[in-house]
């Protein structure tokens, strides 16, 4: 079987080979919006956001409260 480079990521931090700077749901959900706006207006992400997007890939919970927030930033800009 063949493994994307994203899929072989989640099975490294699986097993516990994450990196340091991770954040949890509390600060990832504090975060969350101003990423969210960063993204969707097509500004580059500092670093203090990247653990944001990081944790996004790990916790379904905060990605489905990320793309609820895209919705509603979507919607704004309309
Ligand atoms: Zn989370």
């Amino acid at each position: 079987m063949s493994l994307s480079t994203h899929e072989i990521n989640k099975l490294m931090q699986l097993i516990g080979l994450t990196k340091d700077d991770e954040i949890d749901c509390e600060q990832c959900l504090s975060l969350v919006a101003e990423f969210a706006e960063r993204e969707l207006a097509g500004k580059s992400i500092p670093d203090g956001l990247k653990a944001v997007a990081h944790h996004l890939t790990l916790c379904a919970e905060c990605h489905e409260e990320y793309q609820a927030l895209q919705r509603v930033l979507k919607d704004l800009k309309e």
